[in-house]
């Protein structure tokens, strides 16, 4: 069997093509939705993220506040940048790049969010609404992998779900919107006895792990959906160049399951545009509209 490419690029493109639409709705309405990006330092992936956000966030016709601060920066001074942006009113997003500087205490920075404007959805509020189903705002990467998955299968009720990885921004929360999609979920981690042997169990299994290609083809159920959610950067012939790859071993899952994403081109472009469609939803909210991706984006 050769599986299905999952194609994350072009299906966040046509995300944020609805978003799009979305945001040309509201400025009809006299409402630009605004997304503010912070960066602490000069981490150089850090800062091709944020030059993407912030251009993808205009190319949707919304405003971009960008914020730099210095890699010395203070803890109280990213406090109180956080509090001014809680207090813009033009301000409906609000994400603070990270990792941060050792000297600055991340989850008391994400705390600081309101939690109507943490378009990460980082924040505990948010984290607890999504464990209790109760609507607010959901982590992008995760948000995109449920979208890959449900672009090759609708009805996931019953499967049985596999994430690998268990981080606040991508497993915990992956495996929250499966239990969502009444799906069996097992979660995953470093401790896990026979890895191999709980992957196969997998319908739809989710990598984020960290580890090049630590998933193998005869890790997957013939016929199963496979995310890739790992980015890592591998030495490439000719010698001193890279290339990414994700979690998995890409050609070999293709003989063994039904669909899967690539790395690059899969899960990536679709956390930006997870972002832009939180914006909306957070923009809309925030004024009593009502919520454009109430179901989703
Ligand atoms: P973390 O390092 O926070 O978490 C990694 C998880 O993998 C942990 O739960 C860890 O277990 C588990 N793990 C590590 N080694 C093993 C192993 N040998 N067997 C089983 N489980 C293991 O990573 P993130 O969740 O932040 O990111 C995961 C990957 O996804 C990374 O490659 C990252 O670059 C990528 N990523 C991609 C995004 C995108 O937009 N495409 C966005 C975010 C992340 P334990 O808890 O026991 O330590």
């Amino acid at each position: 069997m050769s599986a299905a490419l999952i194609d994350g690029k072009r299906q966040a493109e046509s995300l944020r093509q609805r978003v799009s639409e979305r945001v040309a709705e509201l400025a009809r309405q006299g409402v630009t939705p605004g997304l503010a990006v912070v960066l602490v330092g000069e981490n150089p992936a850090s800062q091709v993220y944020v030059r993407n956000k912030a251009r993808q966030t205009v190319e949707a016709g919304m405003r971009s506040f960008d914020h730099t601060l210095p890699a010395t920066a203070s803890q109280a001074e990213l406090l109180a940048l956080v509090a001014r942006l809680n207090a813009d009113p033009d301000v409906d997003g609000i994400l603070v790049q990270l990792p941060l500087p050792p000297q600055i205490d991340a989850q008391k920075v994400i705390e600081a969010i309101d939690p109507a404007k943490d378009v990460d959805g980082f924040h505990p509020v948010n984290a607890g609404r999504l464990a209790t189903g109760a609507p607010g705002l959901v982590p992008c990467t995760p948000l995109g992998c449920l979208m890959l998955i449900r672009s090759v299968r609708r009805d996931l009720a019953g499967l049985e779900a596999v994430v690998v990885g268990r981080s606040n921004i991508v497993g915990k929360p992956m495996a929250q919107l499966l239990i969502g999609e009444s799906c069996t979920v097992t979660i995953a981690h470093s401790k896990t006895r026979d890895l191999p042997a709980v992957c196969r169990r997998a319908d739809i299994l989710v990598a984020a792990v960290g580890r090049p290609e630590m998933i193998r083809g005869d890790w997957i159920k013939p016929g199963a959906i496979v995310i890739d959610v790992g980015i890592n950067r591998v030495p490439a012939a000719p010698e001193g160049k890279t290339r990414l790859v994700g979690d998995v071993a890409y050609e070999e899952a293709r003989e063994a399951a039904s669909a899967v994403t690539p790395v690059p081109g899969g899960v990536g472009p679709m956390t930006i545009a997870c972002l832009l469609a939180n914006t909306v939803t957070a923009a809309c909210r925030r004024r009593g509209l009502s919520d454009p991706f109430k179901d989703g984006p």
